[in-house]
């Protein structure tokens, strides 16, 4: 079959809600994939900040191959051994003490807020408590996740959404400061924001919003579900900070491709928080995430990938640096670590799909930021040949 007959097939058939690139991706290697037509594209959006090791990894598919010929599933009525290896693992890497696995992104953010919700509900013996969220902010798609997801375009159809949500402004503190009040139990927020435009959070803004937390006995929640699993050059962006969060969210990279989420609690916060009969998942935690996960954070830990990602970046920075110095309708540049965004004041859709012309896979993010969200593996010799493809793409407009 052709690519137009592909297309044909799926505009027919799955129901319409992405607009999507006239590609079909049909295998990859490292940090290239091909199309049905044989054509290669170097990758530096990693199906959303998720393949870290890029594509065909051998070890990592072995190791899914050998769990799926051995159990792949047998639900949470039952221990199985691969989610506890992970579940140890993740626990190290994020200094968090609990964590619950769940299916993806958002059903992450649906059980922190679930968390916090009781654990305000144990505390006060009341629940009609309220989270604080912020504009420009990404949670994911499922009701709960979108009610504190700062834009209005995707939540509008869909009101009335879950109640007593308030948004403030990202890195503006006063304005979180004005939004508490007693019936506060949460407030949530991603380290970088991701689909919002690539704003990392100011170290002040972090440092007070913790203040804040502490202060009223409020939960802070930090999403880490894109900049989290090694991305920003540690292996959850707040630990850049020092600040820490009292529930962590975790998803895209945490699998590589096999859809898995997670929530992290401190023990405090467990200690008053979901119980059994609270909540709940069939496939959440399976044998076969649970082989997924570990080996992810073994090949993450083992290879020191964070240190890759904190001696790659700053070249990564440097070559974006130089188109932004290039180009006047390049404004600005920024991000932390293998995420960064470069503002644009001509349509970045376009620019994505002149890059994909040219053998180049780079995401949007908000209306004018063009997403740059590599496999975490890259080397320089792949920063300079987007580099180039992008320099090319620019001089057309
Ligand atoms: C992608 C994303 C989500 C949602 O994850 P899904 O797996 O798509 O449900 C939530 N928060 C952030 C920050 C994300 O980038």
């Amino acid at each position: 079959m052709n690519k137009e007959s592909y297309i044909k097939d799926a505009e027919e058939s799955i129901l319409h809600t992405y607009n999507r690139f006239p590609v079909v991706f049909d295998h990859g290697e490292g940090v290239y994939l091909y199309d049905t037509d044989g054509k290669e594209y170097l990758d530096f959006a990693a199906g959303i900040a998720v393949q870290a090791f890029g594509y065909h990894n051998e070890e990592y598919g072995e190791a899914l191959k050998a769990q799926v010929d051995k159990l792949m599933h047998t639900s949470n009525l039952y221990y199985n051994e691969p989610i506890i290896r992970a579940a140890k693992r993740a626990l190290k890497a994020s200094r968090m003490d609990r964590v619950f696995f769940t299916n993806s992104g958002t059903e992450a953010i649906e059980g922190a807020i679930k968390a916090a919700k009781k654990y305000a509900f144990t505390r006060d013996s009341h629940a009609g408590h309220e989270i604080i969220a912020m504009n420009g902010s990404f949670h994911g798609r499922s009701i709960g996740a979108l009610s504190v997801t700062g834009n209005a375009h995707y939540q509008e159809p869909f009101e009335p959404l879950m109640p007593g949500v308030h948004f403030a402004e990202y890195n503006d503190l006063d304005s979180v400061k004005a939004l508490i009040n007693e019936k506060t139990c949460a407030i949530i927020l991603e380290t970088v924001q991701g689909e919002g435009g690539i704003y990392p959070a100011k170290k002040d803004f972090l440092e007070g919003i913790r203040a804040l937390c502490d202060e009223h006995d409020i939960l802070l929640i930090l999403d880490e579900i894109q900049c989290g699993m090694g991305r920003t050059g540690e292996m959850f962006a707040w630990q850049h900070y020092g600040v820490k969060p009292d529930i962590m969210t975790s998803a895209k990279a945490l699998g590589c491709g096999v859809p898995v989420g997670a929530f992290f609690l401190t023990e405090r916060v467990a200690q008053k928080s979901l119980a059994p009969g609270d909540h709940g998942t069939t496939y959440g935690g399976n044998p076969f995430v649970g082989a997924a996960v570990d080996k992810v954070l073994e090949m993450m830990e083992r290879e020191d990938i964070t240190g890759h990602v904190k001696e790659i970046a700053p070249y990564l920075e440097q070559k974006l640096d130089e188109l932004v110095e290039k180009y006047d309708f390049l404004t600005a540049r920024r991000g932390m670590g293998l995420m960064q965004g470069v503002v644009c004041e001509k349509p970045v859709g376009q620019i994505a799909a002149k890059a994909l012309d040219k053998g180049l896979v780079v995401i949007t993010a908000g209306a004018d930021v063009l997403r740059l969200v590599p496999p975490l593996v890259i080397g320089k010799e792949h920063v300079d040949e987007m580099a180039a493809k992008l320099d090319a793409v620019m001089a057309e407009l």
